[in-house]
């Protein structure tokens, strides 16, 4: 079968505008200068102004600086004309009611800015109650998404009615970018919903609602059938209820639920404190605490006040860099790659229907459900047909799990089965456009099954590896045609994994490449792109981790301090944990070729710390994970973990005094990021978008940081505090902590960035 083939389209647009759509992705707008308003008036006969939201400059709306000047503008005019007008409607002219605040004005915050964001808040405060005190009704008729600032502005207002359209999303999301809602969004959800509610359904969740939930929960008031429906029915309201005010305005107002000073409200917000504490661990997630006071504070205060509460705190946590790391990462990294910054910009975009997958074991049987999750038609092929059904089962599993959640219908699991074919006859892919073998980690296996393939498919199908550490050229050379060999290297769980790491071997071609990213795109997942090296990028800087938790150990620092020092720094397990999980003969296995190849090379080889401890472990101990019966912790029959294995203490008594969690979370992260800036100068990895989207996407690296290179920049005292507290640790730790020459030089020239 022939890929058929696309003009590529080029998509390195400068974004000058972003802002969150419904579905989190970015929006990239170019602005022009133009005379129509954003906002246009129209006053109809029966004394009802409709404001449509309409940026000319934009593809959506967005509470940018001149949407701002306008809303103040026509704020201004509304209370001069207000004695002639019987009620006022909010609508947009676009498909999305209004997307949010503009991030490219936020991520530019720095401490010298504080004075003038916190007053232009006030401002949009300002404007936002002088809009639901005029006297007059006023009625947001949501058309489309409504979603940070544009749900803050329809919360003005006093009654919400939005169309019942499936794809309608209104919330709060800001959570998610490591801010808060600030144009008022904390203040009136805590008087609409109450203090708790607000808190967990809405502020703390940043969750996306549909019309129907939303209406649920008391965020909008009515919902209508089609946006036709939208203007009769605000008018109608707006006759009904000359007036309309707020609940907050009006005499006797009580928060739902009561004030958090005392009594029963004040019980649950220490419970819900403590489960912000349980579930987050510790780790640093400033924007949480922020909207938790903001909202406990300002409901104890006039809605004035609390208002300027909530702008403190969004300044606050807006001009510190963790805000900044988070949307950076989001909206900056991830949309270079999902752009095509890392894919040969001249390569053709290629479209694919069918995947072939050599082995069903878990791995593959995870890729085969993504592939026909995404419409793939899928061949499935094992050494035996059972095999092959067993991994096709895993599909009818997981799309099961999917239809009792609601969010599949059956009819539609049973098609994404129905699109994999188990087979144990390699011939039978044929007709696949892009193999993926995932066989046993085995280069001389790899190479017999990659000789089979060949002979079977055709001359434009993609050969791709999932191997997790054999060199991609060392496999390339195997087969007749090396220029279109690619690794393509899934994380496990695959269908929950959303990274994929592409490995360009030696010899293959920017088509190849071009390809592998287009397919994993295709795929629904996110494809960073790594040059063929040991351990690729990810799994040499995971194992970086991992090696320093167990060298910690055989420092004689406490097991738990060693977990807890990783979770604290917002790691999403302890790295104890998950060397467990992974089995402990891994990283050994990885260790021993490394120190193979080095010597066969004639280079020096130097041996960690941890090297001794695992050995210890694994020959002496019989301490090899999970898989074999346990590692650093003991397992029940059911594989549950039971604690650390009791004899951990004994073989590596703890030595007092244990060093300050600082260092000992800094030395975890030390290591990743000195590991992941020695494959970024070695060329291993060529941009800071991947490396930051790899690392958290695919190894858990903490989300505050936005990225292991990200990390270099965002260091107190940038790339040349780095340095310094690298030296630090060196001094106490080890050589393996001293910032090499290329680090040191970019630090001391601040314009190389990472
Ligand atoms: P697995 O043992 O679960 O599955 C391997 C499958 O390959 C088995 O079903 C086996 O029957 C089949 N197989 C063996 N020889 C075959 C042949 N000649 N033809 C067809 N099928 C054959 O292994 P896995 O964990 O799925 O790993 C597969 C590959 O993916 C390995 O290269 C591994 O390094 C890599 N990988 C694994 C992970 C992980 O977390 N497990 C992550 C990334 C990559």
């Amino acid at each position: 079968m022939r890929r058929r083939r696309h003009g590529y389209r080029n998509h390195h647009r400068a974004p000058v505008t972003t802002a969150a759509t419904p579905r989190g992705e970015e929006v990239t707008n170019v602005r022009t200068q133009v005379d129509n308003p954003i906002i246009d008036w129209r006053k109809d006969d029966d004394g009802v102004v409709v404001l449509t939201l309409d940026d000319p400059t934009q593809e959506v709306n967005t509470v940018h600086k001149g949407f701002v000047a306008e809303l103040t503008k026509v704020v201004a005019r509304l209370q001069a004309e207000r004695e002639e007008l019987s009620g006022v409607v909010i609508t947009s002219g676009k498909s999305t009611f209004v997307a949010g605040g503009d991030l490219n004005e936020i991520v530019g915050l720095g401490g010298e800015d504080a004075a003038a964001f916190t007053a232009h808040l006030n401002h949009i405060k300002a404007q936002l109650r002088t809009l639901e005190t005029l006297g007059i009704p006023v009625v947001a008729a949501i058309n489309g998404s409504a979603l940070g600032g544009g749900l803050e502005l329809a919360l003005a207002a006093h009654h919400r009615l939005v169309v019942d359209a499936p794809r309608l999303q209104v919330g709060l999301p800001e959570v998610g970018l490591g801010l808060l809602p600030a144009s008022g969004g904390i203040v009136r959800t805590v008087r609409m919903l109450g203090v708790r509610a607000a808190l967990d359904s809405v502020l703390l969740s940043g969750r996306r609602f549909r019309p129907e939930e939303a209406l649920k929960i008391g965020l909008v008031d009515e919902l209508v059938g089609s946006a036709d429906d939208l203007l009769p029915r605000a008018k109608q309201w707006i006759a009904e209820h000359p007036e309309a005010a707020q609940p907050w305005d009006r005499k006797g107002f009580a928060i739902p639920g009561g004030s958090p000073s005392g009594g029963p409200l004040f019980a649950e917000l220490t419970f819900l404190s403590s489960t912000l504490r349980a579930k987050t661990a510790g780790a640093p997630v400033p924007e949480q605490r922020a909207i938790l006071a903001a909202a406990v504070e300002g409901a104890q205060v006039d809605i004035d006040t609390a208002g300027l509460i909530e702008s403190r705190y969004f300044v606050e946590i807006a001009i510190a860099p963790i805000a900044k790391n988070r949307i950076n990462l989001t909206f900056f990294d991830l949309q270079r790659i999902k752009s095509g910054a890392s894919r040969p910009a001249h390569a053709p975009v290629h479209r694919f229907s069918s995947v072939g997958v050599v082995g069903a074991g878990m791995m593959g049987a995870g890729i085969a459900y993504a592939a026909a999750k995404a419409g793939f038609d899928v061949v499935l092929v094992d050494t035996s047909l059972e095999a092959a059904e067993k991994g096709r089962a895993y599909s009818a599993k997981v799309a099961a799990r999917a239809v009792d959640r609601g969010q599949r219908t059956q009819a539609d699991a049973d098609a994404l089965v129905a699109r994999i074919t188990a087979t144990d006859r390699i011939a039978d892919l044929g007709g696949a456009d892009f193999i993926i073998e995932a066989v046993f980690e085995n280069l001389a296996l790899k190479a017999a099954v990659f000789g089979e393939i060949d002979r079977v498919v055709g001359q434009e199908a993609v050969l791709g590896s999932n191997t997790s550490t054999l060199p991609i050229t060392s496999l390339a050379a195997g087969v007749d045609r090396p220029q279109d060999f690619v690794g393509v290297h899934f994380f496990s769980p695959v269908d929950r994994m959303p990274l994929v790491e592409i490995i360009r071997g030696e010899s293959t071609s920017d088509d190849t490449l071009a390809n592998a990213f287009d397919l994993v795109l295709q795929l629904g997942k996110t494809p960073i792109v790594v040059n063929d090296s040991r351990g690729f990028f990810t799994s040499r800087v995971i194992i970086a981790r991992l090696n320093e938790a167990v060298a910690m150990l055989g420092e004689g620092v406490p097991a738990a301090s060693i977990e807890q020092a990783a979770l604290q720094m917002g790691y999403p397990a302890g790295p104890l944990q998950l060397l467990d999980e992974l089995t402990l003969t891994l990283p050994r296995d990885v260790r021993e070729e490394a120190r193979a190849a080095a010597e066969a090379a004639g280079e020096s080889w130097t041996a960690h710390p941890c090297h001794a401890v695992f050995d210890r472990l694994i020959d002496e101990l019989g301490r090899v994970g999970r898989a074999g019966g346990g590692g650093f912790y003991d397992y029940d029959e059911q594989g549950r973990r039971n604690g650390f294995w009791s004899g951990l203490a004994e073989q590596f008594p703890n030595q007092a005094p244990c060093p300050p969690l600082r260092d000992l979370s800094e030395r975890l992260l030390f290591a990743e990021v000195l590991e992941a800036w020695a494959a970024h100068a070695a060329g291993v990895i060529e941009s800071s978008w991947d490396a930051n989207v790899g690392s958290l996407m695919g190894i858990g690296f903490p989300a505050w940081t936005g990225g292991v290179l990200r990390f270099l920049d965002q260091y107190d005292g940038g790339k040349a505090g780095f340095v310094a507290r690298a030296e630090q640790l060196a001094a106490r730790y080890g050589e393996r902590f001293r910032p090499p020459a290329s680090l040191v030089d970019a630090a001391g020239r601040p314009e190389l960035s990472a």
